[in-house]
């Protein structure tokens, strides 16, 4: 059963803690602009973690052929060698969780750090879990059901 980022934003703090842990895995320094998972904060103080889904819609835009899905992880990731930074993943993404490293000057997204994603195994709040793909389905809909139900109610 393949795994995937699950994410419960109702368990966020909006601490950074995530970006921070990403970008020191990545780049060796701690620096959210460099993150590629992004808390973006809505008031009154809604935090809620954006990630890659690896949906592999960035795969089939690319001129270049440098986006590929891994069989291990099943994360779509980028082949820097094969990347011109050209942007038109960037414009195709759903999620706006993929950008053009200004530093390497390539494209840089979630690759699921190999299958051991800093992220989830550093939320001191578990406001990000790496799960069961069948296990994040239903931890998505209880979310959607929870959410809609409030709302109704006010
Ligand atoms: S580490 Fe967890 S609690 Fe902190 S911002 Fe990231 S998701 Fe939210
Ligand atoms: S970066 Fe965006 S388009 Fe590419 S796999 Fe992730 S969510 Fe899908």
């Amino acid at each position: 059963m393949p795994k995937v980022l699950s994410v419960d934003p109702s368990r966020c703090t909006g601490c950074h803690r995530c970006e921070m842990w990403c970008s020191l895995t990545k780049y060796d320094e701690i620096n959210p602009s460099r993150s590629n998972i992004y808390v973006i904060r809505r008031e009154p103080a809604v935090d809620v973690p954006m990630v890659c889904i690896q949906c592999g819609l960035c795969i089939d835009v690319c001129p270049r052929n440098a986006l590929k899905r891994v069989r291990k992880t099943g994360a779509v990731v980028v082949d820097a060698e094969l990347c011109t930074g050209c942007g038109i993943c960037v414009k195709v993404c759903p999620y706006g969780v993929l950008r053009v490293d200004e530093e390497t000057g390539v494209a840089a997204k979630c690759d699921l750090c190999g299958g051991s994603p800093a992220c989830a195994a550093h939320c001191p709040h578990e406001a990000i879990r790496y799960m069961d793909a069948s296990k994040a389905a239903a931890k998505r809909r209880e979310i959607w059901a929870v959410a809609l139900a409030a709302k109704n109610r006010a």
